[in-house]
């Protein structure tokens, strides 16, 4: 049984980093429409369809995930509630490892992934983003 919320404060991290569209998400989306790509969002991962990708470049197999600091083990701000402490490290174990999966899963079918910290800056993590979309469109042309 997962546990409850011990504190006010802790129900309200939960509930907003299961939360889709952080505000991250969006100024990353609005930044990349602006520059004229397309994309689609909350995307089923091919092949493991209970998972989702936060943004997908489909032609171009580009992933783009936006992790959550707290519940995907960011080194800099993983934090672990301390009431039922071991619940919650087992829990937040097994969503990296899960991570590491889907990650794998989808460089093995060919897809380049990019993954993020929600703590980065939304320009940064867009810049990078169309670098890779370049940077495949590039690798296409090439190959055509
Ligand atoms: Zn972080």
């Amino acid at each position: 049984m997962p546990p409850t919320a011990s504190s006010p404060a802790v129900a309200a991290r939960m509930s907003r980093q299961t939360s889709r569209d952080t505000a991250q998400e969006l100024a990353v989306r609005r930044i990349l429409h602006g520059s004229g790509l397309r994309y689609r969002v909350h995307v089923p991962v091919p092949g493991m369809p209970r998972r989702t990708v936060d943004i997908v470049f489909g032609k171009l197999k580009i992933a783009v995930f936006l992790d959550g600091c707290f519940w995907h083990g960011c080194p800099q701000h993983a934090t672990s509630p301390r009431s039922n402490a071991e619940w919650w490290r087992a829990k937040l174990d097994r969503n990296m490892a899960r991570d590491l999966e889907t990650t794998a899963h989808l460089d093995t079918a060919g897809w380049t992934v990019l993954r993020f910290w929600e703590h980065e800056s939304p320009e940064e993590v867009a810049h990078r983003v169309a670098d890779a979309v370049a940077a495949r469109r590039a690798a296409r042309a090439a190959s055509s």
